[in-house]
């Protein structure tokens, strides 16, 4: 796909981050691979959504090193980069601020395997990385490793990033992550939510991921 599609794509998925209630002002951040090229597209730092043009969408390459673009990359530059070194599966990576998984962030817990739906898509439950201020190596490296396999992870007292092979999934990653911690939240007024246990989550993760969906077979 050509860059300017790919530049495209990621403004089209910040702004509708901004409608979906994402994120608000210039929360979160999102990061492209750019096929057959060492680098990535990262949106810019501090410059909201509707006003991001294509010019502003930096290009950077796995050292760390700006390659193009005209302002300075999202403060979270080397978070997407580390994911993009250790998860070569992952094309696409946004990170938002929605406020049922940042609530859930902010306790520290982990996101456990409360819904059949949730397993099918993430493969079982989420890990919360362990705090780190900011744009920190820490805090990148806190995150590899609580996103491990998985398409999703929450960042302690910070809010929630998804991956996906392309920007779609991850945005439809990020938004079933989000309704899925409404769900969790507010089953907690009703009682004490069930946490799946680990044999049946490998079961439906696998039985799932085989009779869910278009490719499902009868
Ligand atoms: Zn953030």
């Amino acid at each position: 796909m050509a860059l300017e599609q790919l530049k495209k794509e990621m403004i089209y998925y910040g702004n509708l981050l901004i409608e979906k209630g994402l994120v608000t002002g210039t929360g979160g951040n999102i990061s492209v691979r750019v096929p057959g090229k060492d680098a990535f597209l990262i949106t810019p730092s501090g410059i909201p959504y509707p006003e991001i043009k294509l010019e502003d969408i930096v290009m950077m390459d796995f050292d760390g090193n700006k390659l193009s673009g005209e302002r300075n990359p999202s403060i979270e530059r080397n978070m997407h980069r580390s994911i993009f070194i250790a998860r070569p599966d992952v094309n696409a990576i946004i990170h938002t601020h929605a406020i049922y998984a940042s609530a859930i962030a902010a306790t520290r817990q982990d996101f456990p395997p409360i819904l059949d739906a949730f397993v099918a898509v993430f493969g079982g439950g989420l890990k919360t990385a362990k705090y780190a201020s900011i744009g920190t190596e820490d805090l990148a490296n806190n995150v590899v490793e609580a996103l491990g396999q998985r398409n999703g992870v929450l960042l302690a007292n910070h809010g929630a990033l998804c991956t996906g092979s392309n920007l779609a999934q991850a945005f439809d990653n990020n938004e079933f992550l989000e309704a899925s911690a409404m769900t969790y939240i507010f089953s907690h007024l009703v009682g004490k939510p069930v946490v799946l246990d680990q044999e049946t989550v490998e079961k439906e993760a696998k039985d799932l991921a085989v009779r869910y969906g278009q490719g499902a077979k009868e």
